[in-house]
């Protein structure tokens, strides 16, 4: 069984819908359960309709109507459909948007837009989405189940970001997903949307069809379903063992460990959140990513554990200012490292990048914090100097502290790039250091050069 879900960009257009389906055609024997976004850009025209309405922007928030009106019509157009299947998503198309209207003169009239009605109105992006994805499957003579999200997601109340109840959604795969599947139909859904126990629509949040289809591939595993893999079919190629545009010979990680994935989306990776696929990862389901555009490329996979020791990844990020915090009287004093990190708490600043000596501290932070007014507070009891503009450097791999020569290479590759702090060692995952903002670029060629592009050399 697979969970395949694509995102706004792969179902931007019929053609595109069409060209999903016939992938998800090729797919069958394996059983796939489709998920899909709202066509790109519906979310956000949905939301400024809400706003529209809000502000009793009348004339806005027609115009919205229209282009969304456009928009599913001109897919249904280029699908080249059947006149009956044709005509009754037409009908479909027209419903929805006489609802969309309805709630929008509502707001309007009330000057007054709840969470919940605006996910109401959201949801409209992923139900259309999904009668368009349900009649290309079936233009191929594909048997499809289409199911509301609302049947199968059961959040809480919580409007705009809500919770879900992952045993009611397992509950819910059991009684109304894998049935259909037994029947021999191909399951296509929404992501992003579920409901309330009231009844109520609600939404997971921005970009919450990745969560959607994890928690669909955990939902079928815990009803009794092997699932082998969730996918998440979307416009890039996969997590990339550098950011392209500072390192022209990036290249696509195969397969990589959840905690690393997660240490690279916190460095702006943003292919994948690692918290919404957390519900497949700690079920032992893969999570790949794929390019609805390169099929043929393989992807990133992104396991519980990794593949073995080794580096996967250098990554950077600018924005950072360090403090060093020394007084020499303190010399393996007790209690000081204690006092220094209690005036951070007290800002509520946090503390990034670490390294000690036996009288100082050295401490990074995000340039955006109050940095004056913590050197103010520390100067009561330490001696304090600020660096700006600089960047971290991430090394990010598996068990990196104990694969031999991983720290000498990367400090070979740096040569003459000044080295601001180092932090080896206090993370299996990464090898970090800080250099001048302006160095970095450089530094992450460098070590990436050593590190990825001299063993295919
Ligand atoms: N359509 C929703 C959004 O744009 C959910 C998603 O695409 O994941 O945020
Ligand atoms: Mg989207």
């Amino acid at each position: 069984m697979l969970v395949m879900k694509f995102g706004g960009t792969s179902v931007g257009t019929g053609e595109r819908i069409a060209g999903v389906a016939e992938l998800v055609e090729s797919r069958l024997p394996e059983v796939p359960f489709v998920v899909v976004s709202a066509m790109g850009g519906v979310t956000d025209a949905l939301l400024a309709l809400s706003r529209a309405a809000r502000e009793g922007d009348r004339a806005a928030a027609s115009a919205a109507l229209v282009t969304l009106g456009e928009k599913h019509h001109a897919a249904v157009e280029s699908m080249g459909l059947g006149s009956g299947a044709a005509v009754a998503l037409r009908h479909e198309i027209e419903r929805e948007l006489a609802r969309l209207d309805g709630l929008a003169t509502g707001v309007a009239l009330l000057g007054e837009l709840s969470a919940r009605t605006t996910d109401s109105i959201c949801a409209a992006g992923e139900l259309l989405s999904t009668a368009l994805m349900s009649a290309a499957l079936e233009k191929r003579g594909v048997a499809v189940a289409r199911v509301d999200p609302r049947d199968w997601m059961a959040t809480d109340a919580t409007h705009g970001a809500a919770t879900p109840d992952e045993a009611a959604i397992a509950a819910n795969a059991a009684s109304r997903l894998l049935p259909e599947r037994a029947a021999g139909r191909v399951v296509v859904t929404g992501g992003f949307v579920g409901a309330a126990p009231d009844g109520s629509t609600t939404t997971l949040g921005r970009g919450g069809s990745d969560y959607s289809a994890a928690l669909l591939g955990a939902a079928l595993q815990d009803a009794g379903a092997a699932v082998e893999a969730i996918e998440i079919w979307t416009d890039v190629d996969g997590i990339l063992s550098a950011d392209p545009r500072i390192v022209p010979g990036a290249r696509i990680i195969p397969e990589v460990g959840y905690a690393e994935a997660a240490e690279l989306a916190f460095f702006g990776a943003k292919v994948l959140h690692p918290a919404t696929i957390r519900p497949a990862v700690t079920r032992g389901i893969a999570v790949r990513v794929r390019n609805t555009f390169r099929p043929q490329e393989p992807g990133t996979t992104v396991r519980a554990e990794g593949p073995g020791a080794g580096v996967r990844a250098v990554a950077m990020r600018t924005g950072v200012a360090a403090l060093f915090v020394g007084n020499p009287r303190m010399l393996l004093a007790h209690g000081y490292a204690a006092r220094v990190f209690s005036v951070f708490e007290r800002h509520a600043v946090p503390v990034d990048v670490i390294a000690t000596s036996e009288v100082s501290i050295s401490i990074t932070v995000d340039a955006k914090a109050p940095v004056e007014a913590l050197a103010r507070d520390l100067s009561g009891f330490a001696e304090v100097s600020i660096l700006r503009d600089l960047a971290v450097v991430s090394v990010v791999g598996r068990k990196l502290r104990s694969t031999p020569r991983v720290a000498a290479s990367i400090f070979a590759a740096l040569g003459d790039i000044n080295v601001v702090l180092i932090s080896l060692g206090a993370s299996e995952t990464n090898l970090t250091f800080v250099v001048q903002a302006t160095d970095a670029p450089e530094a992450v060629r460098r070590i990436h050069r050593e590190l990825f592009e001299k063993e295919a050399a």
